[in-house]
């Protein structure tokens, strides 16, 4: 089976790496980390699947127009991409769905929408979430409990300052708390099955601080989420919703991944995006022990078989972010250190925001986060420490990380 994976990042580059255990792949654009990358636009490549990784091009409507081509893709088209594409028709269908998710107000006047904090509980363990309706690249949701600040940020979203015409309406939530769990479920668009479970890590600094990102880094499994948890996301959270998206006339053939977070009162939704997360992919997708290509073709097909099984080794991903990351990443820093990771075992690096170098043979620095260092291992501790050996040998200017990926898993 020849697949074209479509993307430039680290979620494309596993894909890449898991698919073409089976597969012959091409990555478009993909970048000068991932072999078998081309300029050549996914419309004129011949393939038997088409893997469309970012939330972009899904809510352009490439699946449409590759599905119009009479090829196999997998992704859903623009209708099922506004389940990212719009937080505010997201949580419409979640409500018509009966999904548990936070209580919701979704405003484009700044007044009705000051109005609508009220109606939220506040202090210490209430609080506010502002997000903008559009995608903002996981950077237009703001959680605080201070009421002036939640004000302050609606003026700038839906005056369009902040976000653009992305943030001009905005979804409004009570703030849950509680530890957060990314499932990925592969649809076929009458059903689904989940990938291993996995934990993320939001936030530019260690211990939660700093501004939030695209991630820094995930680990799977997630040693307190078992099967009946997942189960009861498949069955309370995804299944309902793509019913819902059926009843719509939605044939949701791709990935629906549920970020939930674990509240006093059970699992809550917190989103759903249309495609494999990143960074969760670099750490679900590698664990795969059946045939990622045949999942995925079954599912493009609308016709899931089989059940994906992962191995017991666990998976830590630790991305290497560029100087200035994320306000203002800087460009065009040497990266070095990338010849004695390939001799570690265990250790592999998937690349994401690099471009080749004048020198032959070497890469750059080109967008936020560089790379990704994966560990491998029988446990989460082992697969960590093998990920920052990895880390410890690369480098360039201004080169962050966190250093407590994986280092106390909260569930
Ligand atoms: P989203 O892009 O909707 O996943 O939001 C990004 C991050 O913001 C989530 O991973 C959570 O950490 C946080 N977040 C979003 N919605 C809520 C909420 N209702 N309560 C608390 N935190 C939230």
């Amino acid at each position: 089976m020849k697949v074209c994976v479509v993307g430039s990042g680290g979620r494309e580059h596993a894909l890449a790496v898991v698919l073409g255990r089976t597969a012959d792949v091409v990555v478009t654009p993909g970048n000068a980390g991932i072999p078998g990358s081309t300029s050549t636009p996914p419309e004129e490549i011949d393939a038997d699947l088409f893997v469309i990784g970012p939330e972009q091009p899904l809510v352009d409507g490439l699946a449409d127009r590759l599905r119009a081509q009479g090829r196999l893709v997998f992704g859903p088209g623009a209708d099922g991409a506004r389940m990212e594409g719009s937080k505010a028709w997201m949580k419409e269908v979640v409500a018509a769905a009966g999904v548990p998710t936070a209580r919701y107000g979704d405003f484009d006047d700044a007044d009705d929408a000051i109005a609508f904090l009220d109606t939220l509980p506040g202090g210490p363990d209430g609080g506010y979430v502002i997000k903008t309706d559009g995608l903002a690249a996981g950077k237009g949701v703001f959680v605080t409990t201070d009421r002036a600040a939640a004000e302050a940020d609606i003026r700038d979203k839906l005056a369009g300052t902040a976000f653009g015409d992305a943030g001009r309406r905005v979804v409004i939530e009570e703030r849950m708390v509680g530890p957060e769990l990314s499932v990925l479920a592969v649809c076929d668009g009458k059903r689904a099955v989940a990938l291993a479970p996995a934990q993320d890590f939001k936030r530019v600094g260690d211990g939660d601080t700093g501004p939030n990102t695209g991630g820094m880094g995930c680990y799977s499994p997630v040693p307190a989420v078992d099967d009946a948890l997942v189960q009861d996301v498949l069955d309370r959270f995804v299944q309902p919703t793509l019913d819902e998206l059926d009843r719509r006339g939605i044939d949701y053939r791709g990935t629906l991944y549920a970020g939930l977070m674990l509240t006093a009162e059970g699992p809550k939704l917190v989103e759903y995006n249309a495609r494999f997360g990143d960074p969760e992919a670099q750490v679900v997708l590698p664990r795969l022990t059946s045939d990622l290509a045949q999942l995925l073709a079954e599912a493009a097909a609308g016709e899931l078989r089989s059940e994906p099984t992962s191995s017991d080794e666990a998976c830590v991903a630790v991305a290497c972010a560029a100087e200035g990351y994320p306000a203002s990443p800087r460009t065009g820093d040497v990266i070095e250190g990338l010849d004695e990771v390939r001799d570690l075992d265990g250790v592999e690096v998937l690349f994401a925001g690099v471009a080749a170098g004048e020198a032959p043979d070497t890469l750059v620095t080109a967008g936020g986060r560089v790379l990704y260092v994966c560990g491998t291992g029988p446990t989460i501790a082992g697969a960590r420490t093998r990920a920052y050996e990895g880390v410890a040998r690369i480098s360039w200017p201004g080169m962050h990380c966190r250093s407590d990926i994986a280092a106390a898993p909260t569930t």
